[in-house]
């Protein structure tokens, strides 16, 4: 490592590395340091993404790639299960390889990435911030930049430690909790949502297939609910009940963000993305591609602001994530606080409708219609969603 770079990304994860990877491309000196000892472990996720959202970053690849879906089945509080035609492919990755394959491919565009280096404080020169604090192999070091993108995920710390208010109320952070499970019979190229207060209040329980009959299998639930019946304890009870001849391979816990983007994502020296600046859709808790839409434009702006030296093109970043998925998740965000106020009864009765239509019909889309049909007191919530 030097002492000095153009640009510093906190957090090896989908969201730092594609950042650094589009500042690379720019043509600035780029360091990454990720505290874990291997980029892409431990794995905290579900790893479903869409091929539309992938795509435009890497090829999809059978070496990143554990299952290819097809088929989406959501499951009522009843029991009742609607088939949706999704019209379209998904993935459900090997984060392992694919964060691996994201930081090669960083390191291809000449960005440094270093693991086992912990960053434990930013460097701040009249009020602007100016490098981190690094512990790597038993040294502090202090590292200068012109400019820093936190990319430390969830748990971020960069905004905080630089003045940006990153406060996640408790009803917008779900809490989640999911088994890597094997000797698992379902459908290898479908993914099962099951919606109702007995599996995730305020959330929703997911079976991701990842071949060779294994699965993720998770749900998330908001973190004030939590708080009454731990995400661990609704798992227990699914597995139990549906899988009870499974072995759990792995077994997590965290946190995901389900609430609006950051106001502020940038102070001079600095830009926060991904998780850290919670880019998540707030509806689906997705935050792969998201992070690594946010990363891309961070990375290519920050590289700007580089070449120029002109730190007034930091609002470019915000700018651009508002034009490319911040509008629509300021929406998704309201949408989600509508769901919220569904009731079992609501979700039984909407499949109920559903399954009632021709299966060509049966749409995402379509389903929403009902939602909204079926809970009269929630047209106008949805209405005004379209003209705020
Ligand atoms: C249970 C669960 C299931 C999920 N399922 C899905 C899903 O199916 N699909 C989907 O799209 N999203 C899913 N998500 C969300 C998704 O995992 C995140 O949105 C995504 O990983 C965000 O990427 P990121 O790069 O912002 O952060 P991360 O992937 O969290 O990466 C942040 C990195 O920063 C490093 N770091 C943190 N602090 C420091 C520090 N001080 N110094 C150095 N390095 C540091 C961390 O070690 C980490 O590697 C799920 C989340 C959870 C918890």
């Amino acid at each position: 490592m030097r002492d000095t770079y153009d640009i510093i990304v906190v957090g090896g994860g989908p969201a730092g590395t594609t950042a650094a990877r589009y500042a690379a491309m720019g043509g600035a000196k780029v360091l990454v340091l990720e505290k874990d000892r291997e980029i892409g472990v431990p794995v905290r996720c579900g790893e479903a993404v869409d091929d539309e959202g992938l795509s435009p970053f890497l090829k999809p690849d059978k070496k990143f790639i554990a299952a290819e879906i097809r088929n989406f089945k959501l499951v009522a509080p009843n029991g009742m299960v609607v088939k949706p035609n999704i019209g379209g492919l998904g993935y459900v990755l090997d984060r392992k390889v694919f964060d691996y394959e994201l930081a090669r491919i960083a390191a291809d565009q000449g960005a440094e990435v270093v693991t086992k280096a912990y960053v434990d404080g930013v460097e701040k020169t009249d009020g602007s911030v100016t490098g981190v604090h690094v512990q790597y192999h038993g040294e502090r070091l202090l590292l200068k930049s012109k400019l820093v993108i936190g990319a430390d995920g969830v748990e971020s710390r960069v905004g905080r430690w630089s003045g940006i208010d990153t406060t996640v109320s408790m009803h917008d952070m779900e809490s989640a909790a999911q088994v890597t499970a094997a000797n698992i019979d379902v459908e290898q190229d479908t993914c099962y949502f099951y919606f109702g207060e007995k599996y995730a209040p305020g959330g929703y329980l997911w079976v991701f297939p990842k071949g060779n009959r294994t699965a993720n299998i998770g749900l998330a639930v908001a973190a004030d609910m939590s708080k009454r019946k731990h995400a661990l304890k609704f798992l227990d009870e699914f597995m139990q009940e549906n899988f009870p001849k499974a072995s759990v391979l792995t077994k997590l816990a965290g946190g995901v963000p389900c609430a609006e983007t950051l106001d502020k994502m940038t102070m001079p020296g600095l830009m926060l993305v991904g998780d850290a600046a919670h880019q998540v859709n707030p509806v689906s808790g997705g935050g792969i591609i998201s992070g690594m839409i946010g990363g891309k434009i961070a990375g290519t702006v920050a590289a700007d602001i580089v070449k120029r030296n002109d730190m007034s093109l930091l609002g470019k970043y915000e700018k651009e994530w508002d034009d490319s998925l911040g509008t629509r998740h300021h929406r998704y965000y309201k949408i989600k606080k509508v769901i919220y106020k569904f009731k079992d009864s609501d979700l039984n009765s909407i499949a109920t409708e559903i399954s009632r239509m021709p299966e060509s019909q049966q749409t995402l889309g379509a389903l929403f219609k009902q939602a909204v049909i079926k809970h009269p007191t929630l047209i106008l919530d949805v209405m005004k969603l379209f003209f705020s």
